[in-house]
């Protein structure tokens, strides 16, 4: 069993240099907490930047840098100051964290920060490769490092990676605008499973996947190359006992036991009884909606002036990369925002905001929790949002109300708390009035759901469940490379094919001896290609048969000169040795007068979609349309198309990005089974990549060998990764 590696842009501790000597302290931020389980016992190992940069570190104290983090099981990245502003200030912080965030005008685009981005993340997979062994699991986190799993898969094929993003992944339509989206979602699919917070975030990058790799993506599976990437959510929970209990031994205090902060907190409590307290913690950061909230509150207070001097609003704004442009603006935005509302409506008994620019220790942060009678949390988009969860677990008496922004990934599993939409200041003034005015019985109905919730999916289950899901899609895998065409495979078909006295091949064309292109009649066979099958077909005892969907002219205008034997539309017609084609079923095409129509309005109503005809099928067409859109017209053409031919003995086929009308009675399969029936052969073989060819995986005898061309769902014996490497077979048969 292998050591799970963990890899963040952080490590889980603070190195402190003190007169020479140095003391790693560890830290308590969530991720920390919620590894634990992962991260204990010896058999694990965190790697990440160690805070300090190069430059601070003296060279002399390096190596005791090293032993200190050895004694957490840490392993440090070395970066230079330079390499902090590029990668982590620039990039991370300048481009993706506000694009991800959908403050697209914060979004910076500079090519030297996109370089460092990639110099960074390579030299975090460097330190990967140096430390893992073969069998350690590795699981990656957030933003500042989505390169890495493509360059640590890149070297280690084999091993297992997880990657988890802590941010919203945003919709294709914002994320299609930077520059490197390409470069960012291949750094991602080196990975064997992604997380995010939300089903939104999960669906979002599974769009942009599909639209801007042009990927097979099934469900929550993604296909690339001979790899199944799984996409999942798993919403982070909160050490939900620590902040509980925490709770509970506060209320337990006396005067003398409590803090300075509870003891102001208390003293403001006892002058006004009746006067609610509201909450908000945040970083300092434009995402959050720190200065929004100010001007609400001002609305509020204007719309419903009976709650001045019934009503104080506590913010905790925590300082946060403070050099970067942006942060200091808003910084400087927010106190002028709270001194100019605490200017205006301040009486001398009252001040509207309280207002604290620091970060608070754990002990204060309970203070505040457990004082506050609302947590008013109203981010304008979050990845997930922990404080909601801390201050619902921290209401022990089971008291308090939690106004939470709709834009929050929290807000999916905290339905019970008031969803706000942060822009909409009459909601916000009216759902503050609900929440001042909330009934206890009500309150403690709502907090009793949301506590139940949040101790059973605690942050410990969020990181067990995720590494439960990757260590289940190592085991698929090795249930699926099973019925790979590994190379001892190809030796034993090729000795088969070699003894054989008398064989059979069946090659469907599209997606299997050939790619797709844009437009099916640019598809035509390379040079290649006509030597590869020249050579099979002109070996002795050898009968190659080309089967394919595609219509007889054009089969006849690119093999009939070669003479190979041609079986087209779904197995309507077969050529044998340049011959003309003969029909091999009797069918009838007077039913495409009715449904030619019905794909001619579909066309009309999806824009890159067209309609091929054929002899005895029509094809509707949809590669060129968007993706998502071209899948949602599809299933809804089949049920229409389902219905119209009811009683027309006509089926419609899904292929490759195509849907197919044509007689029930006629498939590949059926075609396959007439040929084989002429003669004896010992060897037979079929090849395809779509469900029109599955039928000839089921029809065929036991003793075929089927090969599936991707790794879709498939009756075939075997599989391989695409075309390139069916060529590559066939080439060894000699
Ligand atoms: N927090 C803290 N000290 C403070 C204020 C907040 O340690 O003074 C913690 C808080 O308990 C929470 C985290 O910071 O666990 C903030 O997480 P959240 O998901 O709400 O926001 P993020 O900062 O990750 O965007």
């Amino acid at each position: 069993m292998g050591k799970t590696i963990i890899i963040s842009n952080r490590l889980p501790v603070q190195l402190q240099i003190h007169k020479g000597s140095i003391t790693a302290v560890p830290s308590v931020g969530g991720l920390a907490t919620g590894m634990k389980s992962v991260h204990s016992g010896g058999d694990s190992l965190w790697i990440g930047w160690s805070g300090l940069t190069e430059e601070e570190i003296p060279q002399e104290l390096e190596s005791d840098i090293d032993k200190a983090l050895q004694q957490h099981d840490c392993a440090k990245v070395k970066l230079s100051s330079e390499e902090v502003d590029g990668f982590y200030f620039g990039f991370s912080n300048r481009t993706i964290w506000p694009l991800f965030h959908y403050f697209l005008e914060y979004s910076e685009f500079t090519l030297d920060n996109w370089t460092t981005y990639q110099e960074v993340n390579q030299k975090f997979a460097d330190t990967i490769l140096e430390k893992a062994g073969a069998e350690d699991t590795i699981w990656i986190h957030d933003y500042q490092l989505m390169l890495v799993p493509q360059m640590v898969k890149k070297q280690r094929p084999n091993t297992s990676i997880g990657f988890f993003l802590h941010i919203p992944f945003p919709s294709y339509e914002i994320f299609r605008t930077l520059p490197w989206r390409e470069e960012v979602l291949q750094g991602l699919l080196g990975s064997d499973l992604i997380g995010f917070h939300t089903y939104d975030y999960e669906r979002h990058f599974l769009s942009s996947v599909r639209r801007l790799l042009d990927l097979e993506v099934s469900f929550n599976d993604i296909y690339l190359d001979n790899r199944v990437i799984k996409v999942d959510s798993f919403p982070m929970g909160i050490d939900y006992k620590k902040f509980s209990e925490a709770a509970k031994e506060h209320a337990k205090r006396t005067a003398a036991q409590q803090s300075e902060l509870q003891r102001r907190l208390n003293t403001h409590k006892e002058s006004t009884p009746d006067a609610k307290f509201l909450l908000s913690i945040d970083r300092l950061d434009y995402s959050k909606g720190i200065a929004k909230r100010l001007n609400a509150f001002e609305y509020f207070l204007n719309k419903y002036p009976q709650y001045k001097e019934k009503v104080r609003l506590i913010i905790l704004a925590v300082p946060s990369r403070s050099n970067v442009p942006q942060y200091q603006l808003l910084k400087k935005e927010i106190d002028e925002l709270v001194g100019r509302i605490n200017g205006e409506l301040a009486t001398v008994s009252w001040t509207p905001i309280w207002y604290f620019y620091r970060s608070m220790p754990f002990e204060n942060l309970i203070d505040l929790y457990t004082s506050c009678d609302i947590a008013w949390l109203t981010p304008i988009r979050d990845g997930m949002n922990l404080v909601a969860k801390e201050y619902v677990a921290t209401r022990t008496d089971k008291t308090g109300v939690l106004i939470l922004s709709e834009m929050a990934g929290s807000a999916n599993e905290m339905n019970e708390s008031l969803l706000i939409n942060p822009n909409n200041f009459e909601q916000i003034a009216d759902t503050l009035y609900e929440a001042i005015n909330m009934p206890i019985q009500e309150q403690k109905e709502r907090n009793e759901q949301l506590q139940k919730r949040l101790e059973r999916y605690n942050v410990e289950k969020w990181a067990n469940d995720f590494m439960t899901s990757l260590e289940r899609q190592k085991h698929l895998d090795a249930a699926n490379i099973s019925r790979r065409l590994t190379e001892n495979l190809i030796t034993s078909v090729v000795s088969d094919y070699t003894k054989a006295k008398k064989r059979l091949l069946f090659l469907d064309y599209d997606g299997t001896l050939a790619g797709f292109h844009t437009d099916p009649q640019k598809a035509s066979p390379d040079v290649a290609l006509y030597q590869l099958l020249d050579r099979i077909k002109a070996q002795k005892n050898t009968d190659l048969y080309l089967i394919s969907g595609r219509d007889k002219d054009t089969f006849k205008r690119w093999f009939m000169k070669k003479e190979y034997n041609m079986i087209v539309e779904h197995g309507v017609w077969i050529s044998k040795k340049g011959g003309e084609f003969d029909l091999l079923e009797k069918v009838k095409n007077d039913w495409m007068e009715k449904i030619r129509p019905v794909l001619e309005s579909f066309v009309d109503r999806t824009p890159g979609s067209f309609v091929e005809e054929k002899n005895y099928s029509l094809a509707w067409h949809y590669r060129n349309t968007d993706p998502d859109f071209g899948n949602k017209r599809a299933t809804e053409l089949t049920t229409v198309l389902t219905s119209l031919i009811a009683n027309d003995n006509l089926s419609v086929l899904s292929g490759n990005k195509v849907l197919e009308i044509k007689n029930s009675g006629v498939n590949k399969g059926r075609a396959a089974m007439r040929v084989l029936v002429e003669d004896d052969y010992d060897f037979v073989f079929a090849m395809g990549d779509d469900w029109t060819d599955e039928f000839m995986f089921q029809e065929l005898p036991e003793t075929a060998i089927t090969v599936k061309v991707g790794r879709q769902k498939t009756q075939a014996k075997y599989y391989v990764e695409n075309t390139k490497r069916v060529r590559e077979l066939l080439e060894r048969f000699k």
